[in-house]
């Protein structure tokens, strides 16, 4: 007691004093630990810069910073008496032993950083057996070792090799002051880092004077207790200048990926299903296509048996009829000549008994062969019925009509099948006449296949 009223006397005298003659103190600071403050270019900055240049003022002592390399450089030279003072910096046990605390003038949260793979803690209570950079000689530093024996502490030089290690996943956490990490992460880019939970540990800074020069402490607390409110927003400033890290949001970007695969996928099944069913679609088509196909052969396959006969392939009666009602339209209006050969096998009936039904449908089919080859491509070549058959020639005189009857006779006795050798035919010619009817024509034609056969077959007649 006795001891600090005889410091403030002292130091009061020394004020007096002062305020004619300037006093100096030399003092160090932490060169790595902005912002709260760093050496760059040999001189101080950062927030304990704005509060030594309030002190300064206030109190009217001159402050001459001494530069070092590390904090622990600091922490020796003010022991060693090279510096006087450390404007910032917390209290501890070990610190108290040589340095007397001005009171705090700046708090300030220490938090606990993580990669984004590791869990979110909370606080401090919530390490166990993980490992934890922190920076050596740092208040934190002794807390922990003390209070967390069972942590995996790893010591490092700075914040910034601290923030690296969790940066690249060497170790779990790191704990340490919360502007300064979060500029470091801000100025280097560490973007798999997030904030994991706040130490329960506040830093409350203030300035440490070696016990020598410990008069000057109520000079100090003095200039503190005059800092103004609208001289501490300075620091405010300061700090808003340095933003604050937002941890990524992985959970939006998961959903939104989520959502764009969802959307993706509900597409593609609905691409697949249309193309699924474009694809049932086209093979309906073509099925359908194959069956107009299939019954347009089947009706021309129907067509063609209604208008030709099963055996030979030529002509039937009922078409053969039809095309002459043409044939007779188209007489009368071009007057041209068409001539009708009504052509009957001579006894066929013999054939048929002597060597067998078989033999004589195979004489019919080639006599059906020789008539197509004999007439002409515009002649229309038909049977008639069982083994008679006509053939009606346009633009045709009775004369090249009867020439053709002769060509058809040689031709059929050219026929070979088995025993027979060759067939002879009776033939009617009848051209067609100005008025008359079909029924009429066929009659006149039949009339002298008639006569032919009556003159002893296997001769032609002209219907007279
Ligand atoms: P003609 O010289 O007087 O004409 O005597 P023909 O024997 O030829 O005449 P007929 O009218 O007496 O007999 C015709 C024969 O033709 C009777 C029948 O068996 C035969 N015939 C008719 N259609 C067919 C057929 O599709 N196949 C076979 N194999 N024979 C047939
Ligand atoms: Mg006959
Ligand atoms: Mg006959």
């Amino acid at each position: 007691m006795l001891k600090h009223l005889l410091i403030i006397i002292y130091s009061s005298l020394i004020a007096s004093s002062y305020a004619e003659q300037k006093l100096s103190v030399n003092y160090c600071v932490d060169p790595n630990w902005a912002p709260y403050e760093s050496i760059v270019k040999q001189k101080h900055t950062g927030i304990s810069k704005i509060f030594v240049d309030l002190i300064a003022e206030k109190s009217n002592i001159n402050f001459i910073l001494v530069p070092t390399s590390s904090w622990e450089e600091s922490l020796e030279f003010v022991k060693s008496g090279q510096c006087d003072l450390i404007p910032l910096i917390n209290t501890s046990e070990k610190r108290r032993q040589y340095l007397s605390f001005s009171d705090d003038y700046f708090r300030a949260p220490n938090a606990i950083y993580a990669h984004f793979k590791n869990p979110i803690i909370g606080n401090l209570s919530g390490l166990t057996n993980q490992s934890i950079a922190v920076v050596k000689s740092y208040r934190l530093h002794h807390h922990l070792s003390k209070h967390f024996p069972n942590t995996n502490l790893v010591p490092v030089e700075n914040g910034f090799l601290g923030l690296q290690k969790v940066e690249n996943n060497e170790v779990d956490y790191f704990v340490g002051s919360f502007h300064a990490a979060n500029r470091i992460i801000q100025e280097n880019n560490f973007s798999n880092i997030r904030i994991a939970g706040i130490a329960n540990l506040e830093d409350q800074l203030r300035i440490g004077v070696a016990k020598e020069k410990e008069y000057l402490l109520p000079i100090f607390n003095q200039a503190i207790a005059q800092i103004t409110k609208e001289e501490r927003k300075k620091v405010t400033h300061y700090l808003k200048s340095i933003k604050i890290i937002e941890p990524p949001n992985y959970r939006i970007a998961l959903q939104v990926s989520c959502l764009f695969l969802i959307i993706v996928v509900i597409l593609l099944i609905r691409y697949l299903q249309l193309k699924q069913h474009g694809r049932a679609l086209a093979d309906k088509n073509m099925k359908l296509e194959e069956l107009h196909h299939t019954l347009a052969e089947k009706n021309l396959q129907l067509t063609e048996l209604a208008m030709k006969d099963p055996l030979t392939g030529l002509f039937n009666r009922t078409h053969l009829s039809k095309i002459i009602e043409q044939q007779i339209k188209l007489t009368a209006r071009y007057q041209t000549q068409v001539c009708m050969l009504m052509i009957d096998i001579d006894d066929f009936k013999a054939i048929n008994d002597n060597h067998g039904h078989t033999i004589g449908d195979n004489i019919l089919k080639n006599i059906a062969k020789t008539l197509l080859s004999i007439a002409r491509e515009t002649d229309i070549v038909s049977r008639w019925g069982g083994e008679e058959f006509v053939v009606v020639c346009p633009e045709t005189s009775l004369e090249e009509a009867y020439k053709l009857a002769e060509r058809i006779q040689k031709g059929m006795t050219k026929i070979h099948i088995d025993e027979i050798s060759g067939v002879t035919c009776s033939i009617g010619i009848a051209e067609l006449e100005k008025g008359i009817t079909a029924s009429e024509w066929f009659k006149y034609a039949d009339k002298a296949m008639y006569q032919a056969k009556f003159k002893g077959k296997d001769c032609i007649q002209i219907m007279s």
